[in-house]
C-alpha cells in the first residue's frame, strides 16, 4: 500500500460501520440497521455513534463489467468495474485493476482515490491481484 503520509496526505480508507445494537456490520453505512432497525446519525448527536470498521485486504471477485460510458473526469476509454466479497462476508463495488479477470479469483482490495471531482477526492475501492 502507498504511504499517503510522506506528501502529507491522508491514508485513504474505506470504512464500514456496525451497529452498536446488534453488531452487524454493513457497508456502504445504512441509515437504518439492516437486522435490528436501529437508527444511524451520521452527527452522532441524536444516536448513538456506530464504529467505524476499515475495509480492504483479501477478497473474492464475484462479478465484473466493462464499462465504457464513463463519467466526467476519466481519461481512458473504457473500465473494469468488480464485485467482491470479502472474508467478513461483506461485498464491495470498485475498480478492477487486473487484465483478465474472472470470476472467484483471489483480489487484494485497497482504497484509493478514484476520481477528482473539481478538485474534490472521491475515494472507493481499487482491486488488485
Ligand atoms: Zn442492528
Amino acid at each position: 500500500m502507498i504511504d499517503f503520509s510522506v506528501y502529507g496526505k491522508k491514508t485513504p480508507e474505506v470504512f464500514a460501520v456496525k451497529c452498536p445494537n446488534c453488531g452487524k456490520v454493513d457497508y456502504p453505512a445504512p441509515m437504518l440497521c439492516k437486522k435490528c432497525g436501529e437508527r444511524r446519525d451520521p452527527s452522532g448527536s441524536i444516536f448513538k455513534d456506530w464504529e467505524k470498521v476499515s475495509l480492504g485486504g483479501p477478497c473474492k471477485l464475484l462479478a465484473w463489467t466493462r464499462v465504457y460510458a464513463l463519467p466526467e473526469g476519466f481519461d481512458v476509454k473504457y473500465l473494469l468495474f468488480g464485485i467482491v466479497e470479502f472474508e467478513n462476508g461483506l461485498r464491495a463495488s470498485g475498480r478492477l485493476l487486473v487484465d483478465q479477470p474472472e470470476t472467484n479469483m483471489k483480489l487484494n482490495a485497497r482504497a484509493d482515490v478514484i476520481r477528482d471531482v473539481k478538485g474534490v477526492e472521491i475515494y472507493g475501492f481499487m482491486f488488485e491481484k
